[in-house]
This record gives structure tokens, C-alpha cells and sequence, in this order.
């Protein structure tokens, strides 16, 4: 038996990101990118205006004022879109929209609101500095600029600045395949044929949601029965995928032959128990640098080996950087006592209270009350050299979804 902390390091260690695959920008949402992005050109490309006004020379503005107008003669009108076509000298304006380039000869706009047009020309009532509502070149990116580092994650403002960037097309690290075989000779699927002795392999769709929700592709290989071929025939299919997560039959029962099929079919197997609750049975292996992954059969614990080691596994392969979820300290609400020697995953209800939070438990913890999973946004993980926590005292709790980054209420309003 090992440490849920060596099972973590062995794991990570035998784990290396996958290779990159070309993805057309709006695809890349949510994803690595593997490659630089230096701005080819400068954003905005010339310099243009911040506002709907006037072109003009700004030392034409010297003793404007609401009572005392400088009248300038307009002549042009540079809608955006369209080049200038004039030079504005002393005495003239160009009527300039935003986003239109700068005219030549011109170094400030004047709002709109701050003068009144006629036909002898238009008249200006405030005084423009030089540079005034004036966009320059480059002042967004400059040509050459490291834009996008490789390793970031696209959100959708790196998406925008990409497309300004003219990249319709980037690199990103590939997705992996990942094959979810449910082993048991009681499970069927969904709509199989209810019998009392029969349950739903709910593994099935629980881990390909938890592979699904970390950006991997979930390979369904449906139900192997408890027996060697039926087990052998689905891990050989299995290893045409990029990892391998079987769930069930890693135990020590009479029908938990998971272990000898990996060693059958010359899978490695690096360890087999990890000194945790839920989720002690589970095997580790490779072939040909494959992560095979045995995680145990009840609901929970299932679940909770995922979320402990292969979601991880998965995020260093599609290269993200930060692959843990955030541990949030909380205050306990209640008193726990856990077997010393075992690290817990204690499925919890995270709190906000006053400046802080509060970690309750889901109720009844057993590994097959997938109740307590849907009840909980949060997971205690209590150290193994500890045999009670009180209640009150400071836990360490992932949060397990995005429920701690959400609000009903807009709390920028409360202020
Ligand atoms: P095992 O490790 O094979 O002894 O399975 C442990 C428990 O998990 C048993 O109660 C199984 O019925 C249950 N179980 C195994 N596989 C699944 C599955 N795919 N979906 C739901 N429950 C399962
Ligand atoms: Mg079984």
C-alpha cells in the first residue's frame, strides 16, 4: 500500500503532455495553446480616432471657449473604414467618425459635442490638447510583441486577440482518448433489462462526465463481465486509446480478476492499494507509456480516484499547467472521526461565512451513496496521521466545481 502522496507523484511522473494538432480558434476555447503568438503587425495599425468629432491642428485651439469659437474650415469626412485622403493645414478640420484613421497634419480630435457646424464652417468651444482622442498605433500590441505564451489557456479573450491577430488557426496540445470499461457481471447499462439482481453501470456515465469536464475523450467500451476473456477482450481494445480507466473487479473478491488481465496482457502494474478512503483498491500501470488506470468499483470511490489522480493525469497531458483544484480553508462543522493511517475524501457542503467558510459533511459517507457526490460542491481531505477533527477546526477542502466562483446577486452592488 502506498500514499495517496506517492500514488500522486508516481502518477504524474510517468505522465508527459501529448503532442500538439492544428484547431481552428473557436475549437481552442478551453484549450492549451502550444505555440507563441508574436503580434505580426501593430494593433491599431495607424493611428486613429477615439471619438466621433474633428481632425484638427491642436495649436488651432489656443483660446477656445463657449463664448469665444475658433471657426476652421472642414474638409473632408473620413467615415471608418476609409483612408484619409487630405492633409488638414492651419484653418481646417476633417470631420472624423471613431476608429477612423488620423488624417495627416492632424494631432488631436475634438468631440463632436463640443462644436456646432453651419455653413460657413465649424465652430470649436473648447481648447484640444495635442494627443487628444487620439488611438495610437501600436498602443493596444506592438509588432513583435509576445502576445500569447505556449502553455496559456484560451479563454475567449485570447480567442479575440487571436482572430485581431489575424490567426484563424493555432496549435494546441491533442485531447486524449480515454477508455472507460465498467467491469461486473451485475451491471447493465441505462435501459437494460431491470432485474433486482442487476444495477446500472453508472461508472460509465459519471467517469465519462469527469473526463468530459476536463476537456478529454471519453471512448465507451461498455460492460466487460467478470470473467478473463470477456475482461481481456476489452483492455485489448482499450489500448487503442490513449489512457485506460476500467472501474470495479480491483478488489480482493473472488471475481476481481482486473489486476491478472494487466498482468496478462504485460501492463505494469506500479501499485494496486493507496492508503485512502473511499477508493483503497486501485491498480496503476503503463504499457508503452499508457497510464492504465483500475479505479475501484463503488460510485464514490470511483469518482473520487478520478478526481484525485486521473483528472490530473489528463490535464498534464493536455498541457495545463495548473492541474490541481483549489483547496479552500474552512471552518469544520461538526466532529469527525476517521481511522488513523488513511488519508479521507470527505464528501462536503462549502459555506460562505462572514470572511470565511464553513465545510459541512453530505451525510451518510459510504462509497455507494453517490448522493453524497450530487449533494456536494466541495471535498475535505483530512491527513492520514489523524484519528478525530473537531468541529470548529481548519480543514483543507477542494472545491470541486464552480459553484464557489458564482453568485445569485451581482455582490459589486452590495457595496
Ligand atoms: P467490485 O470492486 O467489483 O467489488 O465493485 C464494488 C461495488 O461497486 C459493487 O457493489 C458493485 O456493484 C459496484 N459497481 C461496480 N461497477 C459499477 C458501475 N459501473 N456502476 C455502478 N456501480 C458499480
Ligand atoms: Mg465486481
Amino acid at each position: 500500500m502506498i500514499t495517496v502522496k506517492e500514488a500522486l507523484n508516481h502518477i504524474l511522473g510517468s505522465i508527459s503532455p501529448l503532442g500538439l494538432e492544428k484547431a481552428d480558434i473557436l475549437s481552442a476555447l478551453g484549450r492549451v495553446i502550444g505555440e507563441d503568438i508574436h503580434a505580426p503587425r501593430d494593433i491599431p495599425p495607424r493611428d486613429n480616432s477615439a471619438m466621433d468629432g474633428y481632425a484638427l491642428k491642436s495649436k488651432e485651439t489656443t483660446g477656445a471657449g463657449a463664448s469665444n469659437p475658433v471657426i476652421l474650415n472642414v474638409i473632408e469626412d473620413i467615415p471608418a473604414g476609409y483612408a484619409p485622403k487630405k492633409t488638414v493645414g492651419a484653418g481646417e478640420a476633417a470631420r472624423i467618425m471613431t476608429g477612423a484613421f488620423v488624417p495627416e497634419g492632424a494631432d488631436a480630435v475634438i468631440m463632436v459635442e463640443e462644436t456646432k457646424s453651419d455653413d460657413a464652417g465649424v465652430q470649436i468651444y473648447a481648447e484640444a490638447a495635442k494627443g487628444r482622442n487620439i488611438r495610437y498605433a501600436g498602443e493596444d500590441v506592438r509588432e513583435g510583441d509576445l502576445v500569447i505564451r505556449t502553455g496559456t489557456l484560451l479563454r475567449p479573450a485570447e480567442i479575440g486577440m487571436l482572430s485581431a491577430l489575424g490567426r484563424s488557426f493555432v496549435k494546441v496540445y491533442q485531447r486524449p482518448i480515454v477508455a472507460l470499461i465498467a467491469t461486473g457481471d451485475e451491471l447493465v447499462d441505462i435501459d437494460g433489462a431491470s432485474s433486482p439482481e442487476k444495477i446500472v453501470s453508472s461508472n460509465s456515465y459519471s467517469l465519462a462526465a469527469q473526463v468530459m469536464e476536463c476537456g478529454g475523450i471519453p471512448l465507451q467500451l461498455g460492460i466487460a463481465k467478470d470473467n478473463m476473456n470477456d475482461l481481456t477482450e476489452k483492455f485489448r481494445a482499450a489500448m487503442r486509446a490513449d489512457i485506460v480507466v476500467s472501474s470495479a473487479g480491483v478488489s480482493v473478491g473472488d471475481y476481481d480478476f482486473v489486476k491478472d488481465v494487466m498482468k496478462d496482457m504485460d501492463i505494469g502494474i506500479d501499485f494496486w492499494q493507496v492508503a485512502q478512503r473511499p477508493g483503497k483498491p486501485m491498480t496503476f500501470g503503463a504499457r508503452e507509456g499508457r497510464p492504465v488506470f483500475g479505479l475501484p468499483g463503488n460510485p464514490v470511490s470511483s469518482m473520487i480516484s478520478f478526481e484525485q489522480y486521473v483528472r490530473p493525469a489528463i490535464l498534464k497531458m493536455t498541457g495545463h499547467e495548473n492541474i490541481f483544484r483549489k483547496t479552500i480553508r474552512a471552518k469544520l462543522a461538526e466532529d469527525i472521526k476517521k481511522k488513523k493511517g488513511l488519508r479521507y475524501f470527505i464528501r462536503a457542503r462549502l459555506k460562505s461565512q462572514g470572511e470565511g467558510f464553513v465545510a459541512e459533511t453530505t451525510g451518510e459517507q459510504g462509497s455507494g451513496i453517490l448522493k453524497s457526490m450530487v449533494l456536494a460542491n466541495g471535498i475535505i481531505v483530512l491527513p492520514e496521521d489523524v484519528d478525530f477533527v473537531k468541529a470548529g477546526s481548519d480543514v483543507m477542502v477542494q472545491a470541486l466545481d464552480k459553484s464557489q466562483d458564482f453568485t445569485k446577486d451581482p455582490e459589486y452592488l452590495n457595496d
